[in-house]
């Protein structure tokens, strides 16, 4: 990888234009949430400006043209995912809905006192405290695999870890602290050889590769727009028509029912069974600018692009002293997470931000993974499609400064 697999698209942001403590903006923080190109802000502003209005029902023009719109969306991420059917990709907040979703109406249900949940050491929060709730609802137990000092899932002991008690899998894909690529596809195969559904925490994989679901052989699959170029409060939860059509309805309300009386109400069909309420109309409209916007570039290209800046911050980290990145995966993504010796990571983002270098620093919603790697703490510095070899820079030289300042 080199500056010939570069994308050249900062000009399509326009957050990014302006100058932050009168530097150059460098965004080092996708990982936490990704900027919005202008694509994406043009999508929401013209549904608010030309067809706004509650879907589903409703008689009149605007109402139809919004719902078109918002139901167009499905299809958009159907191709996104490579999913077989549309009616798989529910609308939800954020993948945090989704794996909640998954725990209270698929999983919970089956769960028996003794039974198991089967986790990794790398999860992020969303996909630690809905497991550990219905566990402890049901008298089951989360069981957690460990990892490697390098940050790769330590396969032996995940696959000693399943057994006749394991109800259910759920992994995360991509890690937002360490950059791990997990082997869904070989956790997967495992699990399936036992019957046991899995679940896939996508919230990192679908901002930064091709994901096709289909040879993934998931069950469940989550994402948040917010970190693909989309607004924040909407997502997508894709699950397998007929777990689907099985599941109770997560949350009751109007436009998930066909009928309703006192008596009893019947549900409507998937995905509208798992959408009560008015969504987010407008920002379901933006997440799916946001996947062709990313389309459009092509996932290949954005993967090559973040690459070869990993490999080039990667190589320049290098030549700091007393720095320590935690999370050296082979084929990781590029995500950044380090320790400087002497320097608090608060202090680091601090020193980092008075030269428009934003990282974020803190425990990244993965305290056990902290834990593990015996760091209250790291700065992280996470790239996506806009950022540059400048922005490498900037980061490298703040870090010099940040010596000379602590020393
Ligand atoms: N899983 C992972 C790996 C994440 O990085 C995040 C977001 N930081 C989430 C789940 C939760 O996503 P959200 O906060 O958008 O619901």
């Amino acid at each position: 990888a080199g500056a010939n697999d570069l994308l050249d698209v900062r000009s399509d942001f326009p957050v990014l234009q302006q100058p932050m403590n009168g530097k150059r903006l460098a965004f080092l923080d996708s990982a936490a949430s990704a900027q919005k190109p202008q694509v994406v802000i043009d999508a929401e502003r013209a549904c608010y400006e030309q067809y706004y209005a509650n879907i589903h029902r409703g008689v009149y023009q605007l109402s139809q043209r919004s719902t078109q719109a918002y139901e167009n969306v499905r299809g958009i991420v159907q191709r996104f995912l490579n999913a077989p059917d549309e009616r798989e990709v529910v609308f939800v907040r954020g993948a945090t809905e989704g794996v909640n979703l998954v725990a209270q109406s698929f999983v919970r249900p089956r769960l028996s006192p003794g039974d198991e949940i089967l986790i990794t050491e790398m999860e992020h929060h969303a996909n630690i405290v809905p497991w550990q709730m219905i566990a402890e609802a049901t008298g089951a137990e989360l069981v957690v695999a460990p990892i490697l000092d390098d940050g790769r899932l330590d396969m032996e002991a995940f696959r000693a870890r399943v057994s006749e008690r394991t109800k259910f899998i759920s992994v995360v894909h991509i890690s937002n602290t360490l950059g791990t690529v997990n082997p869904v596809e070989d956790i997967i195969a495992i699990a399936r050889d036992k019957a046991i559904p899995v679940m896939v925490d996508g919230a990192q994989s679908a901002p930064h590769m091709p994901v096709d679901i289909q040879s993934l052989g998931a069950d469940f699959y989550t994402f948040s727009a917010h970190k693909t170029y989309g607004p924040s409060g909407a997502g997508v939860l894709w699950g397998k028509l007929e777990h689907l059509e099985a599941m109770p309805p997560y949350q009751g309300g109007g436009d998930m029912i066909r009928t309703v009386s006192f008596e009893k109400t019947e549900y409507a069909p998937p995905p509208a069974k798992f959408e009560a309420g008015t969504p987010n109309i407008a920002g379901v409209i933006g997440l799916g600018r946001g996947l062709e916007y990313m389309m459009e570039i092509g996932r290949e290209r954005i993967s090559a692009h973040e690459q070869a800046l990993l490999h080039y911050a990667s190589d320049r980290l290098k030549t700091i002293d007393g720095l320590r990145i935690i999370g050296t995966a082979p084929g990781k993504a590029a995500v950044i997470s380090f320790v400087l010796e002497g320097a608090h990571p608060h202090d680091v983002g601090t020193i980092l931000d008075m030269d428009g270098v934003a990282v974020r620093v803190g425990h990244h919603c993965t305290q056990p993974l902290m834990e593990r790697f015996g760091v209250p703490a790291t700065v992280r510095a996470s790239f996506g499609v806009y950022n540059d070899f400048e922005d490498v820079e900037a980061l490298v030289s703040g870090l010099k400064r940040v010596k000379e300042f602590l020393a």
